[in-house]
């Protein structure tokens, strides 16, 4: 029986938090059978709060509020920190000194997955934070992948999607088109695959919509903290 309790940083959106908790907790279920479940501490934030510091380019006092509330993870236990949006691992590095416990990054079995598929050039879909500045992109590139984003009319569409609808929890199935557009013109830029990356965008596209792979940011991340759990 696994001693290992799991730190979650969780309500960014809490639509896709309430997805992780059931990834972790079915893939322990998986691994270990019967009635077991995820050992796991999960702090959530008023989003509001962070979004609007995102707005106003705050890094700083997001990295504090977040810092914070991971040490109080860390301090009841936690022995791992997943935060649970590709967004906020733009102060992922301060968050994890802060805290002082290993913060498992989210981009980390996304490239992990996609070397294993064997892809080379991708497409990432996300918030405009996660496909415009480098925090993100330039983790992939690291990895020797070649990244393709999509035009700024459409970066600006996919960003407004996720806030405007996905984290208020509404599916639209305009906005499910309108990704599948953007998924078809990044095939057409030479990508082999597209990273789901912000942690809502699986509730509105998944493999049931199209036939390009998609790697799952939420799914992977969790994947890879279910291994931790058990390990
Ligand atoms: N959950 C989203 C992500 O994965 C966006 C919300 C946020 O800004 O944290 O990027």
């Amino acid at each position: 029986m696994t001693t290992r309790l799991l730190g979650l940083l969780g309500g960014m959106s809490w639509e896709s938090t309430a997805h992780y908790y059931a990834y972790l907790n079915r893939g322990v279920r998986q691994a270990r059978g019967g009635l077991h479940s995820a050992p796991l501490l999960l702090h959530s934030v008023d989003f509001a709060a962070i979004a609007d510091m995102q707005q106003r380019g705050d890094w700083a006092a997001a990295a504090k509020v977040l810092g914070q509330a991971g040490q109080g993870l860390a301090a009841a236990g936690a022995g791992a920190l997943l935060l649970c949006t590709n967004t906020m691992h733009k102060v992922a590095a301060p968050v994890a000194e802060m805290v002082g416990i290993p913060l498992l990054h989210i981009a980390d079995p996304t490239i992990a997955a996609l070397q294993g598929a064997g892809v080379s050039r991708v497409g990432l879909l996300g918030t405009r934070f996660t496909m415009e500045d480098d925090f993100y992109t330039s983790r992939l590139l690291a990895a020797g992948l070649t990244v393709c984003v999509p035009s700024a009319a459409d970066r600006a569409e996919v960003h407004r999607i996720i806030f405007d609808e996905l984290c208020l929890g509404q599916l639209q199935a305009g906005s499910r088109q309108r990704l599948l557009g953007m998924i078809d013109t990044l095939r057409a830029d030479g990508a082999q695959a597209v990273i789901l990356g912000c942690t809502e965008l699986a509730m509105l596209v998944g493999p049931a919509d199209t036939d390009m792979p998609l790697f799952d940011t939420t799914a992977l991340h969790a994947e890879a903290a279910v291994m931790w759990l058990l390990s």
